[in-house]
């Protein structure tokens, strides 16, 4: 009698394209200009609700208002030296807004202040 393997692991969740082991599977690059934010299997996985600005605020935006989405799927980077390359925007609040190095575009994700941890959003950026 042989049973199928069963798979406990909680953490898949459709994302096995781009997560293994609860890493991040492929290089993470800028959706953009495609520059290099991280190597392979340097981020964890995570799921939380956090809300972004939009990296396209468009130009008929009232005077201050900033358009953000809710996104949920993360990866999070405990050290900011395993960057590949990483920008950061000014701070709001206890947080500073994470863009590309190369062709500023951002968000994808945030650095927080108090425990030094980022997080880049997976719908932000571009897996290869
Ligand atoms: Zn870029």
């Amino acid at each position: 009698m042989s049973e199928p393997e069963v798979n406990t692991n909680e953490e898949k969740k459709g994302t096995s394209d781009f997560v293994e082991d609860g890493k991040n599977k492929m290089v993470i690059k800028c959706k953009y200009c495609l520059s290099k934010i991280l190597e392979k299997k340097t981020a964890v996985y995570v799921e939380q609700e956090k809300e972004l600005p939009l990296m396209f605020q468009g130009i008929d935006r009232k005077q201050g208002e900033i358009k953000k989405e809710m996104l949920n799927e993360y990866y999070h980077v405990d050290n900011m030296y395993i960057f590949e390359n990483i920008g950061f925007t000014h701070q709001v609040d206890n947080y500073k807004y994470l863009t590309c190095a190369d062709c500023e575009a951002g968000p994808v994700g945030y650095y927080d202040l108090d425990s030094k941890h980022s997080y880049i959003a997976l719908s932000r950026i571009e897996h290869s």
